[in-house]
């Protein structure tokens, strides 16, 4: 070795302590703008979960985060462009519970759904509500059922695709009341909303987060919420149990992801700064006002979320499988 060459090691050496010897790529990141991918259309709840996150995170990370809709074929056109992308922590993924559904439901895809990505944080677990359009002739769910089960061949029920929260959430009504109806797919509940609203749509059942403020303002119809308890922000909207249909439960959570092979550095600052943005006061009472509430912080984590994800899949399959309902 020469002794220039000697010397240049030696001061490369003289650096690590310093943090230079760890890759540059974990080092300086964020040096640019990211961008979250969520796989349904603008203004729906995942969507409103996203930009809410997004911006809080944003200010931690001291760049941009900007949220870009790539909707259709329930949340898997939007996945498979995170998991083929390059990564290195500037593309991500805001998805909710098809992530658990996605690896049994679909048998074709064109990305792995559970071996495609990393995780990088829990964000939050949002009720459910079963919603109609104004001039449903129904008030109670107990009136709703009836309604179902006598027009069912006429009524229309909107989803966000196979696998999509209101997809699963309309399965288990359906089962629940014993009344299959006509689907209507959208590219997410936001659009699928603006049909409700129009008296297009008759019945959707989707997150408080795209339904609060609807209901509130007594724009739609609301029927029950999904949860064990009541909500505080619908304080007046009774439980699927107290309503008479137990059975009738669902939540929905939402994790970040990153594509497989993004660096373990990478997606723990990710993490950090998901965990920053769940603790800021204002997110939490926008959220609040919206029905929902952040993950505890350990939940925020790729460790926590991988072990909740993958635990999610395993509740979920038998559970497809059983009903032999495929989206091939
Ligand atoms: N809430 C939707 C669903 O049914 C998706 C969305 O638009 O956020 O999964």
């Amino acid at each position: 070795m020469s002794r220039f060459a000697r010397r240049a090691l030696f001061a490369l050496a003289a650096l690590v302590p310093f943090g230079l010897g760890r890759p540059a790529a974990a080092d300086s990141f964020p040096s640019r703008t990211i961008t979250v991918v969520v796989p349904f259309a603008a203004g729906g709840p995942t969507d409103t979960v996203t930009r809410l996150v997004a911006e809080s995170m944003g200010r931690d990370l001291g760049q941009t985060v900007v949220v870009e809709n790539a909707g259709g074929a329930g949340g898997t056109i939007g996945a498979q462009r995170v998991a083929q992308a390059k990564p290195d922590g500037y593309t991500l993924l805001l998805h909710h519970i098809g992530m658990a559904t996605t690896p049994t439901l679909y048998r074709r895809l064109a990305y792995d759904p559970v071996g495609g990505f990393e995780t990088i944080g829990l964000v939050t677990e949002v009720p459910m509500t079963l919603i109609a359009k104004k001039d449903f002739p129904a008030t109670t769910l107990a009136e709703a059922v009836k309604v179902i089960r006598r027009d069912q061949e006429k009524l229309n029920y909107a989803n966000a695709g196979i696998g999509a929260a209101s997809h699963l959430c309309g399965l288990l009504l359906m089962k629940a009341v014993d009344a299959p109806m006509t689907t209507v797919p959208f590219r997410g509940t936001g659009p699928a909303m603006q049909e409700v609203l129009a008296g297009r749509i008759d019945l959707m059942c989707d997150q408080t987060t795209n339904t609060t403020e609807q209901i509130n303002s007594g724009a739609v119809k609301v029927f029950t919420v999904t949860t064990p308890e009541r909500l505080p922000a619908l304080p007046n909207v009774p439980t699927s149990t107290e309503a008479g249909l137990p059975e009738f439960q669902v939540g929905i959570w939402h994790g970040l992801y990153a594509p497989k092979g993004t660096p373990a550095e990478v997606t723990a600052r990710l993490s950090q700064a998901l965990q920053v943005a769940l603790r800021d006061p204002k997110l939490i009472a926008r959220f609040a006002e919206l029905g929902t509430t952040p993950v505890a912080q350990e939940m925020a984590t790729p460790a926590a979320h991988r072990k909740f994800w993958l635990a999610d899949i395993a509740k979920w399959k038998p559970i497809i499988q059983a009903a032999g309902q495929y989206a091939d």
